[in-house]
């Protein structure tokens, strides 16, 4: 499994904000994959990141959110975007792709909606109808009342 996924979403989003505010310095490369850094946090010291990208479990970081936990944390997010930038750019591709599919997701379904209601009986639409008025938000029940002559019924 690839370091981002071993993160939280949170830590990932914050962890490119602290590579993008170049708060991870005297980033050194140990051996093959392995680097060290201290990364500026909160605390007046920074915080000091062990960075294993082949095994993203094994890093460490002294915050009090990671240490001593197994839990990959902004700070060794921010250290292996500064290790390895082009993933930076890979996050923001997959980022860009998963919204372009879940754009066009949500465009299928509505086409798929449109051409159901399309079939549907009137009795059904209207007992649907009924349903979205009595059960969805306040708004909307307000606004059937406001923009429908009821007077006369
Ligand atoms: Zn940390």
């Amino acid at each position: 499994m690839g370091l981002l996924e071993c993160a939280s979403a949170a830590s990932v989003w914050r962890g490119r904000d602290y590579y993008e505010d170049k708060k991870v310095k005297n980033l050194t490369e140990i051996s093959d994959g392995i680097f060290t850094a201290d990364v500026i946090g909160t605390a007046s010291e920074p915080y000091i990141v062990n960075l294993d990208a082949a095994h993203p479990r094994k890093s460490t970081c002294n915050c009090p959110h990671a240490d001593g936990k197994r839990i990959v944390c902004k700070h060794i997010v921010a250290t292996y975007f500064t290790a390895y930038p082009e993933e930076v750019i890979r996050f923001h591709q997959e980022c860009l792709k998963a919204q372009e599919e879940e754009e066009a997701w949500e465009e299928e379904l509505y086409d798929r909606v449109q051409a159901y209601i399309g079939h549907m009986k009137k009795n059904e639409l209207q007992q649907a109808l009924l349903e979205l008025l009595f059960d969805g938000p306040e708004w909307q029940f307000e606004r059937f009342v406001r923009d429908h002559d009821l007077d006369e019924y």
